[in-house]
């Protein structure tokens, strides 16, 4: 089966966010175990946020992707969390592609303990402003750069 495991992987890769349509869920760090049995497979998602609204579009994504790969005829996605998702499983990868969609990637708490303020995702510049803590989807927070003046998102670092 060690076919399908790789397909099964590949597959994942092509399943993005719904709140950010340029990262996979691979490259986010959610897929905390990938199991298969015969023909069943089972995934095991770490969410994000608690209660992120995105849930069931991500269950519903996965399922629907996964039952497209030969010799899949079941697939159960189940959300986990322990462990706990952290933005540090977000692989580099995906932090690229965070910063193409114009998210800034949460940056490392352990360097920064006090600032959650990430670098601006347009010109790098340190010393952003927040905003609005909470931005569009509870994920999100909206900060303000000094340098080129506008405002861009940001993950919150959890
Ligand atoms: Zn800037």
């Amino acid at each position: 089966m060690s076919g399908t495991r790789d397909a099964l992987w590949r597959a994942l890769q092509e399943v993005k966010d719904p709140e950010i349509p340029t990262v996979s869920l691979v490259d986010l760090g959610m897929i905390h175990r990938l199991q298969v049995a015969g023909d069943r497979v089972t995934v095991e998602i770490l969410p994000t946020f608690v209660g992120c609204p995105a849930l069931e579009i991500i269950r519903r994504d996965v399922r629907e992707r996964l039952l497209r790969v030969d010799g899949v005829a079941d697939v159960s996605v189940k959300f986990v969390y322990h462990p706990p998702w952290t933005t540090e499983r977000i692989t580099e990868e995906g932090r690229k592609q965070l910063a193409s969609f114009g998210i800034a990637p949460p940056r490392d708490p352990g360097n920064h303990p006090l600032d959650i303020v990430p670098p601006c995702p347009y010109c790098g510049a340190e010393g952003g402003e927040i905003h609005n803590l909470f931005g569009p989807t509870a994920c999100r927070s909206i900060f303000y750069c000094r340098r080129c003046r506008q405002p861009f998102e940001g993950m919150k670092p959890v």
